[in-house]
């Protein structure tokens, strides 16, 4: 089967990938960077800790998959260091790792399990052992590796579904397939639509900030979630890079519309983050080092969400890098067999 995938992000590259296993003939479109958009940065949380058991048991199959894809880069694309995610939610996080029957631990700040930048926090926290700092930097080298000549440096202006396929247009080009992957991050909804599928098409900003790691600080330190927590309704953050310890906030929404623009919502993020820091996290330096910024549709949450209208078929969702393996089979095996998976989460 010829097969077109839009978007080389980590999504796309992952399908791309997987259906060249499966012995499509294969174009991912991507005008940029591979990895540029959404799956740009170094680092990543894995966590098999989620709300949703079904989540916790696809996230270890995920897992399964990033060992197979760290034999073939001959390198660790899992930095296993844990994640913890503390907070009044942790239980129910707890429950969910107990429904799937995942390793898990709950514990108190002071616990001689827990090894984070701060000492103190709120709430109780649960230890996913298995969790810890994608590394970001490998799969991107090893992705673009796998789809080798495959990547078309070209943005798909439209899809249109014919008698004889799928028509990808793109700039003065036009060539027809078996089948489409729409996996095109913040660029999905427009496409998508233009094909007749409706997928969430709000976006708004979201700045990711690095500081240095004191010396002093326990190690390795393990990936953390935190809910909520003064001035943020909550962070991630986790090591990204040496001595460099990477904070996601979720500010105020108000702080980041789309609307509001990209400059003013990097700074709210920034002074808000780094306030964080300086307040809470006693073991890193409140000195931004580094940026990552990304447009996301908020309120999507950890899932994982298809559409398909006859051969196109669509994903969209946030927080996808850790199911990156999982999704690129998952789409592969339905672009192929014209099956839309079932949503999750
Ligand atoms: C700061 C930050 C922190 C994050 N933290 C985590 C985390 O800890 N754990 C986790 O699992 N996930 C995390 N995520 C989310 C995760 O990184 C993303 O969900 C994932 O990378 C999305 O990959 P993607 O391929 O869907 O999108 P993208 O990487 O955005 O790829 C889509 C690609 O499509 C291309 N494109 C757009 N329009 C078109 C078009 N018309 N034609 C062709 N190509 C097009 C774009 O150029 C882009 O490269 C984080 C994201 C950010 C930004």
């Amino acid at each position: 089967m010829k097969v077109a995938v839009i978007g080389g992000g980590v999504v796309g590259l992952s399908a791309t990938a997987a259906l060249l296993r499966r012995g499509a003939d294969v174009r991912c479109y991507e005008p940029g960077e591979p990895m540029g958009e959404r799956s740009a940065g170094d680092t990543r949380i894995f966590r098999l800790a989620h709300i949703h058991p079904d989540m916790v048991v696809l996230a270890d199959q995920s897992r399964a998959l990033f060992g197979e894809w760290s034999e073939r880069a001959g390198a660790a694309l899992v930095d296993q260091v844990g994640t913890v995610v503390s907070g009044a939610e942790a239980g129910r996080w707890a429950n969910a790792m107990a429904a799937a029957g995942a390793a898990h631990e709950m514990v108190e700040a002071g616990s001689p399990l827990l090894r984070l930048p701060a000492r103190d926090f709120a709430g109780p926290a649960l230890v996913d052992p298995a969790g810890g700092v994608i590394r970001v930097d490998r799969i991107r080298a090893f992705l673009v590796g796998e789809v080798g000549n495959r990547l078309r440096q070209a943005r798909a202006d439209a899809l249109d579904e014919t008698d004889s396929g799928v028509r990808v247009t793109a700039g003065t080009d036009s060539d027809t397939f078996d089948a489409a992957v729409i996996c095109a991050g913040a660029g999905t909804s427009a496409l998508a639509a233009g094909a007749g599928i409706e997928t969430p098409s709000a976006l708004e900003h979201h700045l990711r900030v690095s500081f240095p790691i004191r010396p002093d600080a326990p190690a390795p330190l393990q990936c953390w979630i935190t809910e909520p927590a003064d001035g943020l309704l909550g962070t991630y953050q986790h090591q990204a890079g040496p001595g460099s310890w990477a904070v996601g906030g979720d500010v105020d929404p108000a702080l980041v519309t789309w609307a509001g623009g990209r400059q003013a919502a990097e700074q709210a993020s920034l002074a808000a983050v780094t306030a964080h820091v300086a307040e809470h996290l006693p073991f890193v330096e409140p000195r931004p080092i580094g940026r990552v910024y990304c447009a996301h549709n908020p309120d999507l949450g950890d899932g994982l969400r298809f559409a398909r209208r006859g051969r196109m078929l669509v994903t969209y969702g946030e927080n996808l890098m850790k199911f990156a393996p999982l999704l690129g089979e998952t789409l592969a095996r339905a672009a192929l067999d014209g099956s839309t998976p079932a949503d999750a989460g």
